[in-house]
């Protein structure tokens, strides 16, 4: 079949296929416990619901700007200001379906073919696949000393003269590393000194752990102007646990925006307006559902690094914020595709291999589930693959032997 070469280029996810197998099973009522899962089980906002009701029942639901809605771009204003310190202008905002589109819209923007886009590693699985859709090479970066926390000497190493952008993403997916402050003072530095993009994903800001702030990037940009390379990424998504409703948004200099929103008013025409009215809901409303939600992460998260570390082959780094712990497996199995089918073959435990987010020998632990979801699922994976560990397992009324050991 003659089909482009972009199209050639982009692989399929493992991610969503061990996601569907998941469900697949689960549907045979299987007993699964995903510990894959990227979004939190809490409900959207009173807010949110009550302003996209109320839209839907005037039976009016038009096209929007490809931009957003006023009101909306009024309240990322608003956020951008009180998380950020930072007063942008309605020209300065798009609104976007999901943070994934407005990255991609952005990346669609300002990457040529064959350009450089660089980010550390692990990466959220989706940026190199983005840059290659936009013809562009994607260039991940592993921190040299082996830590999730990368330095601005390993970012200064790969970029070339073909570089046109850098992708910071902390508090990170998959690691859940927030980075230092001085790390993002001197990434907006060597940006502005060596005139590229930065592109900022911060769509897990505010879920961060252990008394943690928020860091705005702007605090530390000399260029305050129109001419800034800043590109600043959230939504509403995970903060807000809205992930169905799909809207992110970018703040960045109006001539980027512009042509931002020429470029998704030919994709989509803009977002839903149904969850552009549930966004402005969602922001404007009470935010008590940001806090108790990134309470209960952060409790998920004291149990599942305290269970992981009773486990004597895994090595874990506790997550400063989002709902992920990327742990360390190679003790037991390089190969982390490998791992994660095993442990869903044999104990029905969902995790994600550490390959897709570019660190093999790794699995992404979902924080997202219940207590018992993690107790469970962790103990489960012990039996699975330590020796030590009693020969039999049950599970409800199932008795496992193991047999692969
Ligand atoms: N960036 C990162 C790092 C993410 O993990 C995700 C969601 N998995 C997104 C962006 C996209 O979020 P959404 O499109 O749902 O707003």
């Amino acid at each position: 079949m003659s089909l482009s070469l972009i199209g050639k280029s982009i692989s399929a996810s493992a991610t969503l296929k061990l996601n569907e197998t998941a469900a697949i099973l689960k549907a045979k009522g299987e007993p699964i416990i995903h510990l894959g899962g990227g979004e939190p089980k809490s409900k959207a906002p009173l807010d949110a619901i009550i302003a996209a009701v109320a839209l839907i029942n005037s039976g009016e639901v038009r096209y929007t700007p490809a931009d957003g809605v006023p009101a909306l771009k009024q309240a990322i204003i608003r956020y951008t200001e009180d998380f950020y310190g930072r007063r942008v202008t309605p020209q300065n905002v798009i609104a976007s379906s999901g943070a994934k589109q407005a990255i991609m819209v952005a990346l669609q923007a300002i990457v040529n073919p064959q350009e450089e886009v660089v980010f550390p590693a692990p990466y959220w699985v989706s940026y190199p696949e983005m840059v290659k859709l936009c013809g562009g090479v994607p260039v991940p970066v592993l921190p040299e000393d082996g830590s999730f926390y990368p330095t601005l000497r390993d970012i200064e190493q790969v970029v070339t003269s073909y570089t046109k952008a850098i992708i910071i993403n902390s508090p990170n997916n998959p690691t859940g590393a927030m980075y230092s402050e001085q790390f993002i003072a001197e990434i907006v530095e060597f940006c502005e000194k060596r005139d590229l993009y930065l592109i900022m994903d911060d769509i897990y800001h505010r879920l961060i752990f252990d008394g943690r702030k928020p860091i705005s990037c702007y605090k530390y940009a000399k260029n305050q102007t129109e001419t800034s390379k800043l590109i600043v990424v959230n939504g509403a998504s995970k903060q807000y646990a809205m992930t169905g409703f799909r809207i992110g948004w970018a703040v960045a200099n109006k001539q980027l925006i512009s042509v931002m929103t020429n470029i998704q008013g030919h994709q989509t025409s803009g977002p839903s307006a149904v969850t552009q009215l549930a966004t402005v809901g969602a922001l404007n409303g009470l935010q008590s559902s940001v806090d108790s939600l990134r309470m209960t992460l952060e409790n998920n998260r004291n149990v599942m690094v305290e269970r992981l570390r009773a486990f004597d082959g895994v090595r874990v780094s506790k997550p400063d914020g989002t709902f992920y712990c990327f742990a360390d497996f190679r003790h037991y199995e390089k190969n982390s595709t490998k791992l994660a089918n095993l442990l869903l073959d044999k104990v029905r435990v969902a995790t994600m291999p550490g390959i897709e987010f570019g660190l093999d020998g790794h699995l992404r632990l979902s924080t997202c589930g219940t207590i018992k979801d993690i107790t469970e699922g962790i103990e489960r994976i012990k039996w699975a693959l330590d020796p030590n560990s009693p020969n039999e397992l049950y599970i409800g009324q199932r008795k496992l032997v193991r047999d692969w050991l």
